[in-house]
């Protein structure tokens, strides 16, 4: 009888996260079968206890750096990987703990434990990509499930996944979104923002806060100067740029150049 094609080898990795990236996968559900069909989950410790050893022929990556155990880890997962993608604004900008990178994490450290001399920690929290070749980055806080779906049909047929690097404001068009900005000058972080979302704050009358992280060539300048327009004090730009993506380095520029900035 001949022998069926070897599935390729799936693995997923958390490094630091909320895990909420890792849920998108499961909350696919229907399409997690058919998924099953054409992959092995070879490693996924938040959906099963049974390992495959590696290699993997693709290793989704959630988290950020922020240990110096992490930092070898990565590139451990990097050897064992022949494809490796990014998932979530942690692993893709560091995420919302790239707050620290900003201030002195020992004074933080000093602050909130007790005993902070067992906690072994990095000065900052850096992508995956500041530590290790990354073959494709998938933006969101949390992903988006259909995006992530695509990145896995694309792996299956050796493809680039088609994930537009267009801004929220597009998604907007395409679903005739009245723009919160023009209409009734709400501050909106859309047109520095990476799609993925189908423009979900504004469609319901709120400005983006940039959870996608920035798009590419993304005019951060431009948008700081028109915020400060609209009313928006310096601090509060500041404030705005540093979220999930903070360190991302477009919204890591303009969140500095307003801090230095009075009213
Ligand atoms: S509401 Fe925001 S995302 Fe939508 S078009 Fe206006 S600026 Fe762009
Ligand atoms: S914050 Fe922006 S990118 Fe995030 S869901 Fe809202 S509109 Fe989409």
């Amino acid at each position: 009888m001949a022998r069926s094609p070897r599935k390729p080898k799936l693995a997923v990795w958390k490094f630091a996260s909320c895990d909420g990236c890792q849920l998108s996968l499961l909350d696919c559900e229907d399409e997690l079968l058919a998924i099953a069909g054409e992959i092995e989950i070879a490693n996924f410790v938040e959906a099963s206890r049974a390992v495959v050893k590696g290699p993997y022929d693709l290793s989704l990556v959630e988290g950020s750096i922020t240990t110096a155990h992490d930092a070898a880890r990565i590139q451990h997962v990097r050897k064992m990987s022949k494809h490796l993608v990014t998932i979530g604004a942690c692993a893709t900008a560091g995420g919302i703990q790239a707050l620290r990178n900003f201030k002195d994490v020992k004074e933080f450290l000093s602050i909130v434990y007790a005993k902070p001399e067992y906690i072994e920690t990095l000065a900052t929290s850096t992508p995956i990509s500041a530590h290790v070749r990354v073959d494709f980055e998938l933006r969101g806080c949390p992903i988006n499930k259909t995006q992530l779906l695509e990145v896995l049909t694309a792996f299956l047929h050796g493809r680039r996944p088609n994930i537009p690097d267009q801004s929220v404001c597009m998604e907007c068009k395409l679903k005739g979104n009245v723009c919160v900005m023009v209409a009734h000058g709400t501050p909106c972080l859309g047109p520095v923002t990476h799609s993925g979302c189908g423009a979900l704050c504004p469609s319901y009358d709120r400005g983006c806060y940039g959870c996608f992280g920035p798009k590419e060539n993304a005019n951060t300048a431009s948008l700081g100067t028109w915020l400060h327009d609209l009313g928006m004090p310096h601090a509060e730009i500041m404030r705005s740029f540093q979220t999930y993506n903070a360190a991302a380095e477009p919204f890591r520029k303009e969140s500095e150049a307003h801090e230095k900035q009075n009213d």
